[in-house]
């Protein structure tokens, strides 16, 4: 007996209009800048971000967050933090709850990011849980999904994403969706140099917004912002940018220089 398909057979939407989503740039720190160093990288992008025409976030480690809110108070700069516990208090020492990241006026939370499921045990149970946890402090989840370069060379990438996406919003209404965004990050691509084309990365967006329409319907896929991450820089993200499923970036060392990632909220501007 054959076994069963690996991909999803569906007669597959054609999503055309970008103009309806909000373009979202979110720089990833990472586990990168001390107190000061931050102050310096907020200081330089704050006039180089103050036109955007797209959402920008700073996604930066714990240590840096109440320096961040701080210096972008009264600007177009929101913060977000790295990761979320799922329990509201208790005994999970070295873990931070969704709580008190609100409480330090947090906007954002990345989580499932590929370095946390690779190295921390990550699994989609836990996103779906920390997910959940996020949405109901009021913090805004940017969930990452992505394959593995293994999966992406056994032609799996589509039957992984679509089990991704279905167990990470396991549970999550269709008004809680509006507050994700959802960062496609083909793991090869991440911190390697290696970029995803522009058509590989609007191939799996417009396929993501097609799962979404099969759990959500399509007037709910065609409003979630859904961004690519990998490599991106100044170089290449107006190409990335200017596909029709590709509403932002999630980026990590290029957000550690202010005029590159200028160049990158630019392009997302007239993308
Ligand atoms: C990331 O950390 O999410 C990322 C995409 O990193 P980089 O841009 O460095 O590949």
């Amino acid at each position: 007996m054959s076994s069963a398909p690996s991909v999803m057979l569906f007669e597959r939407i054609d999503f055309m209009k970008k103009d309806i989503r909000r373009a979202v740039i979110a720089g990833n720190w990472k586990m990168n800048k001390t107190r000061p160093e931050a102050e310096t990288l907020i200081t330089d992008l704050k006039p180089l971000a103050e036109n955007a025409g797209c959402e920008v976030v700073i996604c930066v480690p714990f240590t840096n967050l109440e320096t961040a809110v701080r210096l972008t108070a009264g600007t177009n700069i929101k913060v977000g933090a790295q990761n979320c516990h799922f329990a509201k208090s208790g005994a999970y020492t070295g873990e931070i709850s969704a709580d008190m990241l609100k409480e330090v006026g947090v906007e954002y939370v990345v989580l499932g990011h590929s370095e946390r499921r690779q190295y921390f045990g990550e699994t989609d149970e836990t996103v779906n849980k920390r997910t959940k946890a996020a949405l109901e402090a009021g913090l805004k989840p940017i969930v990452c999904v992505g394959e593995l370069l293994w999966e992406r060379e056994s032609g799996i990438t589509e039957e992984v994403i679509s089990r991704q996406i279905k167990l990470d919003f396991a549970g999550i209404s269709a008004d809680e969706l509006m507050n994700c965004i959802i960062a496609y990050e083909p793991v090869w691509a991440i911190g390697t140099g290696k970029t995803a084309t522009a058509d590989q990365a609007e191939e799996v967006c417009a396929f993501i917004r097609n799962v979404l329409a099969g759990l959500y319907g399509t007037d709910v896929a065609e409003k979630i912002t859904i961004q690519y991450g990998g490599s991106m820089n100044a170089g290449n993200a107006a190409e990335l940018l200017s596909k029709t499923n590709v509403d932002g970036g999630l980026i990590g060392g290029a957000s550690l220089k202010a005029p590159d990632f200028a160049t990158i909220i630019n392009a997302a501007t007239n993308g």
